[in-house]
């Protein structure tokens, strides 16, 4: 899942970075309106996080233009104040939840988890192919009934394929969706990733979940 943050305190853009990163989330930051938007604009996020204070274009407007293009993704704004009027502006301007600075951090993961599960409308909390689980609110993955141990990016990896499932997905699809702006396209990280969730899921001649399909990329199948 890729997350947008813009936020201009250095500080605390750099602080939700990396906690989002050590969550397996990809994360990029914009110090104003303008480059968020830019950012936006080019690049497919899965959600994304607002400072209402910010020079160039606040929160509010960002927001509001991004709703106007059609961003379809989870919005939720920060700020420093809280003041109802602030909240009511945010959330019509098309956001869908809000956090006041200063925030624990669990409180503001809890919160991107809570906007990033799948709407019962549309899928279950459970992601699944075969006997294999991904539990997304308790971050749990599972196979034939027992635990699987994933680090954070092979969790983002196979939820991204189950997201997807019976779909090929190109390395530049899985790239966009998992890994941040300064993914070094010249390394064979994607790869080498698949290779351990592979070794984890004990894929062999009779099982496979992961598929390669020549000039494509990779795809899990729903049926092993
Ligand atoms: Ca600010």
């Amino acid at each position: 899942m890729r997350i947008l943050v813009a936020e201009d305190e250095k500080k605390i853009a750099e602080f939700i970075r990396r906690g989002l990163k050590e969550e397996g989330y990809a994360a990029d930051t914009a110090p104003d309106g303008e480059e968020a938007l830019r950012l936006a604009a080019e690049n497919p996020y899965d959600l994304a996080l607002l400072d209402v204070m910010l020079p160039k274009l606040d929160g509010v407007e960002v927001c509001r233009r991004l709703r106007a293009s059609g961003f379809a993704a989870p919005i939720m704004m920060l700020t420093a104040k809280d003041r109802v009027e602030d909240k009511v502006k945010g959330l019509d301007s098309g956001a869908n939840d809000y956090l006041t600075k200063p925030f624990a951090f669990e409180e503001l993961l809890a919160r991107v988890r809570a906007l990033l599960r799948p709407r019962p409308a549309d899928a279950a909390a459970v992601l699944a192919a075969g006997t294999l689980e991904l539990d997304l609110p308790a971050h749990k993955a599972r196979l034939d009934g027992k635990p699987l141990d994933l680090s954070a990016k092979e969790f983002s990896l196979l939820e991204y394929l189950l997201r997807n499932k019976d779909r090929a997905v190109s390395r530049t699809m899985i790239v966009e969706h998992v890994w941040d702006i300064n993914f070094d396209t010249g390394t064979n990280v994607i790869d080498v990733h698949i290779t351990h969730l592979r070794r984890k899921l004990g894929e062999n001649a009779r099982r496979k979940f992961i598929h390669t399909i020549r000039g494509k990329g990779y795809m899990l199948k729903a049926d092993v």
